[in-house]
């Protein structure tokens, strides 16, 4: 194993921002895999799971096991870690720009477009190497002078040339759940298997460009654009994984994802070892567009009646609002029939919170799919 570090653009005289990778395996040799934990820097469960990966991986390395090149990143999020206010962790967003540490990453398919025009030709693996080359030319021309574009730049140029990454996040309490581009799905089904997810939410653009799209994303876009003549693989297969609830950093779920993960790469032959067979799915993969968040119209005491991972009916009470001063209480019903997957973690919301999500089955949302 190798620990490289990468120099972030820093704030102000005197900070100083780097981010670790962990390199194991040798490059040229197989497959790319990229692992990044806790991009949103307070969703800890990944950050776990990096370490029971680390030894399972340098125990692959020494036995000669590994195929290809692993980079793991056990703290894909500096900036995020760093930050706190009043005594409480603030990892999601930026507070320098209030943006969102996983959405806007660089759109690159229209300049991709114009860098590949005429390098083109008949051979699938070898416009997936022209565009690699371009991909990582253009990113590392980019200039980035602040910290937050910098972290961006510098995950999506370890993470664009790879064949496989996973993104591993947590929502705020949570059954396991995984989202994807619809087209990957068919190669993303075994992972989700091994995982045991409850939910998989699919869209081949969920709006605002999250790390696994902007991985994946130009792959189906440069494949429509090109068609036949010029042929392009879905190169690279990215996920964003939802590892539970916030709260659920534990060893026995940090085993059990780490190991999911370990067949999962046993299964693509980047790990030699004896596949495992593949357990019965637990759910079937649904829109990100069905996914309807429920909201609350009312203040007040957020008291569920539904836990994460019930399947609900449409109709179905998910929670009470209780108004603490007027003692009026507010129902909040399922507007479809699901997984009813996550949940809010503060049991005060204000109006508009969104309290829960329920993944069903038909995509009624359009727009930005994703929550704030
Ligand atoms: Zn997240």
């Amino acid at each position: 194993m190798e620990m490289r570090t990468t120099p972030l653009a820093s704030a102000a005289h005197g900070t100083k921002l780097e981010l670790t990778a962990l390199h194991f395996g040798k490059p040229g040799t197989g497959e790319k895999v990229v692992i990044q934990a806790s991009l949103h820097a307070d969703e800890l469960p990944g950050m776990l799971v990096a370490q029971h990966l680390r030894r399972c991986f340098e125990e692959h390395e020494r036995a000669g096991r590994i195929h290809g090149e692993i980079i793991l990143l056990p703290v894909a999020n500096p900036i995020g870690l760093a930050q706190s206010l009043l005594s409480s962790e603030a990892g999601r967003f930026d507070l320098d720009s209030g943006e969102n540490f996983n959405r806007n990453y660089p759109e690159l398919t229209r300049t991709l477009i114009a860098h590949v025009e005429g390098r083109l030709s008949a051979d699938t693996k070898q416009n997936r190497t022209v565009i690699r080359g371009a991909m990582k030319s253009i990113l590392a021309g980019m200039v980035c002078v602040d910290p937050l574009s910098s972290l961006r730049r510098a995950l999506l140029l370890q993470a664009c040339d790879a064949d496989l990454v996973l993104d591993l996040h947590c929502d705020y309490e949570a059954v396991l759940h995984m989202y994807l581009g619809t087209p990957l799905w068919p190669a993303a089904e075994p992972l989700a298997r091994l995982l045991g997810v409850e939910a998989v939410l699919l869209a081949t653009e969920s709006g605002e460009n999250p790390f696994d799209e902007a991985c994946s994303k130009v792959w189906w876009e440069l494949a429509v654009h090109f068609g036949d003549e010029f042929p392009i693989p879905l190169a690279c297969l990215a996920a964003t994984i939802e590892l539970r609830g916030s709260r659920d950093v534990t060893h026995a779920f940090a085993a059990h994802d780490a190991k999911a993960i370990e067949s999962f790469l046993i299964h693509r032959g980047v790990l030699a070892g004896d596949a495992v067979s593949l357990p019965p799915a637990r759910c079937a993969p649904t829109p990100l567009a069905g996914s309807m968040p429920i909201e609350t119209p009312r203040s007040g005491v957020l008291v569920f009646s539904a836990e994460v991972g019930e399947k609900v009916r449409r109709g179905d009470c998910i929670a009470e609002i209780v108004d603490p001063v007027s003692s009026e209480v507010t129902r909040l019903l399922s507007p479809v029939a699901g997984v009813l997957y996550a949940r809010e973690v503060r049991r005060y919301v204000r109006a508009g919170t969104r309290v829960a999500k329920v993944a069903g089955a038909e995509a009624l949302r359009t727009g930005r799919l994703l929550s704030a």
